[in-house]
């Protein structure tokens, strides 16, 4: 991997990139309820990125051990899954689940990632606060994507914030830059003390994605798929992900609207 720094005019293809996945993310929001499969999700999401003109960056992806390649369009992580989890006709809806939809595309050469977890129907008190929290903890982890912060800062302010409402933040999987490639460094990881790591420099442009768990951090991949990853202890996980890219006048968060709050 190596690091990149972006034109201002890359940037705004990357936008482009991420408001594709941020109306497949509105759709997905509004459509969503009980008794849908992951694989309606999925093609959904695959009707609108190919509508757009776009391309599905995860389909295809290959697997880090065996090369296999990701048979889904967007990735569909239901209740204790935290990343990863494959489309499928049996995995069904239930009122109470929470889905973690994580959607990739590559437009005019850039990538746009960009992921949210979603209620199904009512779903507990409890679950309502972990999707609070870490789409807090994101918009926190923004905040730090500044000229002279290191990269550091991000997953600092992201974990304070996450361990300060007691749920803990997973070390596994981190954030990452992203360009003309979905992975390009510097990691961006959800923990760490503050101060350390690369400096942080306009044109650079990071997908930022805390994963949350309710319980303790621990990971278990899934033996079957071989993709899935879940909590250990069975405890649900959230998932929420920005691109954003640091500029000399702040933050700026690809792929939404203006004024709109990111989910
Ligand atoms: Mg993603
Ligand atoms: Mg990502």
């Amino acid at each position: 991997m190596s690091l990149v720094l972006k034109s201002s005019a890359e940037i705004d293809i990357m936008q482009q990139a991420n408001r594709i996945i941020w109306d497949v993310l509105e759709e997905v929001e509004r459509k969503l309820e009980p008794g849908m499969t992951t694989m309606d999700v999925d093609r959904m999401a695959e009707d609108m990125i190919r509508s757009a003109g776009a391309k599905a960056a995860f389909k295809g992806y290959p697997h880090p051990g065996d090369g296999s390649p990701f048979p889904g369009t967007v990735c569909v992580s239901l209740n204790d899954e935290i990343v990863h989890g494959v489309p499928s006709e049996k995995t069904v809806l239930s009122e109470g689940d929470i889905l973690s939809v994580d959607c990739g595309v590559v437009y005019k050469g850039y990538y746009g990632d960009s992921a949210r977890t979603f209620p199904v129907g009512d779903i507990s008190e409890e679950s309502r606060r972990l999707l609070d929290v870490t789409r807090e903890s994101l918009k926190k982890g923004i905040a730090q994507a500044k000229v002279g912060n290191r990269v550091s800062d991000i997953g600092h302010a992201v974990q304070t914030h996450v361990e300060g409402h007691g749920f803990s933040v997973v070390r596994e999987f981190v954030g990452h830059g992203i360009g003309a490639r979905l992975h390009e460094d510097p990691q961006v990881p959800n923990f760490g003390a503050p101060g350390r790591r690369e400096r942080l420099q306009a044109g650079m442009v990071l997908a930022i994605e805390p994963m949350v768990n309710a319980g303790g951090p621990d990971v278990l991949l899934s033996a079957s798929d071989g993709w899935t990853a879940r909590t250990r202890d069975g405890s649900r996980s959230a998932h929420f992900e920005m691109c954003v890219a640091v500029t000399e006048d702040g933050p700026r968060i690809l792929g939404q609207l203006s004024g709109s709050n990111g989910g």
